[in-house]
């Protein structure tokens, strides 16, 4: 689950990592009043779910009222790849000595935690890393131990920080490392992490990632995920309990069982087919869970063909076929005369697959598909999905 800059730096400030004062406003009026509390000068920031806003013109400094209405009219509303603006931090403008760059996360082939640090930070980081490698300082941590203060000051010294900064570059680091781990983060990076010309540390920016499953330990920060910038399909399923995730193909996918969806959107890779979502139904899904799965893949509008692979454990194919049935009655009373079903291929196996196919063909459902092996089901999906494209 990533974070705005604004939440990432409320949790900054929470484990005593130096933020500046700021307000978030979704308006111009708001924004006027929100400079004139933090004081000016202020900078006016997009808040949305991708860097490089700064690049794009979602980053200004503001003087005065007249440019703070300025550039809060201009940024409400811009498009910054694929994100609108609806949101603005309004903070404190910091003069800038200079720009370095934090950050910590799970190296997964290590196994450890990795933070990491440059001088060269408020450019793009990936740059640096590859041409500069060496100006990008690496540190596993000992998860059980946590970051010290004698490793931070030796990662602060390594990267090369001002001698008078190292430790104030080093209480940065490890403030970062307890807010990655104390709020179960998957990622954690400040760029640019600045040294003011008063010698201070602070964020002036704030990336974090938190880790959905562990979301139940941190009720403070339940309310966190912005419902504006959330696929509203993925927040739908999460209200009922299903497992759901978007992905940018056109082929609707449904399973039981998590390893069995992922193979499923494998096979259909394979056949050159792109899905448009996971769907785990899980076990054990009745009819009324399947219709509710069947609502909620053809609320995606990119959908052109759907696939279901069933494989009848807990999950009975019997039911899996009413569900759909009945998710066909009332997609047909929805779709009037004309209605003109976009195709399905139905693959059951397992626990009363018999009596589910049987049901599927009394039923006699327009433009459903059977097919008898995942691969199959697979190929079909995808020349279907052509057809309609
Ligand atoms: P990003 O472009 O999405 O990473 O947004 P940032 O929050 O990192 O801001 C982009 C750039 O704007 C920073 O690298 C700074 O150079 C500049 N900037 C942001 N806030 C301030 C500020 O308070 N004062 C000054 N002088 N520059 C700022
Ligand atoms: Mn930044």
């Amino acid at each position: 689950m990533d974070l705005l800059e604004y939440q990432g730096k409320q949790l900054f400030s929470r484990h005593g990592l130096a933020v500046s004062p700021g307000r978030v406003v979704t308006s111009v009026e708001e924004a006027v009043a929100a400079a004139a509390e933090v004081g000016y000068p202020v900078v006016v920031k997009a808040q949305v779910l991708i860097g490089g806003r700064g690049k794009a013109g979602g980053v200004k400094l503001a003087d005065d009222e007249s440019r703070v209405r300025e550039h809060a009219g201009s940024i409400l509303g811009m498009d910054i790849r694929g994100h609108t603006v609806r949101k603005l931090w309004i903070e404190h403008a910091s003069d800038i000595a200079s720009e370095y760059y934090a950050s910590v996360l799970l190296d997964r082939q290590a196994k450890q935690p990795l933070a990491m640090f440059s001088t060269e930070g408020g450019v793009d980081i990936e740059e640096v890393a590859e041409k500069t490698p060496e100006k990008l300082v690496r540190h596993h941590v000992d998860a059980l131990a946590g970051l010290s203060r004698e490793e931070a000051v030796k990662i602060a010294t390594d990267g090369g920080a001002d001698s008078d900064v190292i430790d104030g570059v080093a209480d940065a680091l490890m403030a970062l490392y307890e807010v990655w781990m104390q709020e179960d983060a998957t990622l954690a990076e400040i760029n640019p992490l600045i040294v003011t010309p008063g010698r201070e540390v602070r964020a002036l920016d704030a990336k974090v990632s938190l880790d959905g499953n562990a979301l139940y330990r941190h009720p403070d920060n339940q309310g966190l995920s912005d419902a504006e910038n959330e696929d509203p399909i993925e927040r739908r399923a999460k209200e009922q309990g299903v497992q759901y995730v978007a992905l940018d193909g056109d082929i609707g996918i449904l399973g039981n069982g998590a390893g069995l969806v992922m193979s499923t959107l494998d096979v259909v890779a394979q056949a050159g087919g792109k899905p448009a979502n996971f769907l785990d139904a899980g076990g054990g899904s009745d009819a009324a869970k399947i219709k509710q799965a069947v609502e909620l893949i053809l609320s995606n509008v990119r959908v052109r063909a759907v696939l279901f692979n069933i494989f009848g454990g807990i999950t009975r194919c019997d039911e899996v076929a009413k569900g759909l049935i009945a998710a066909f009655e009332e997609l047909k009373a929805a779709g009037g005369d004309g209605w003109d079903p976009i195709p399905f291929v139905v693959r059951l196996d397992g626990t009363n697959d018999a009596q589910g196919r049987e049901l599927l063909r009394q039923a006699a459902l327009p433009n459903v598909h059977p097919a008898a092996t995942m691969n199959e089901a697979a190929e079909k999906v995808v020349t279907l999905a052509k057809e309609q494209g």
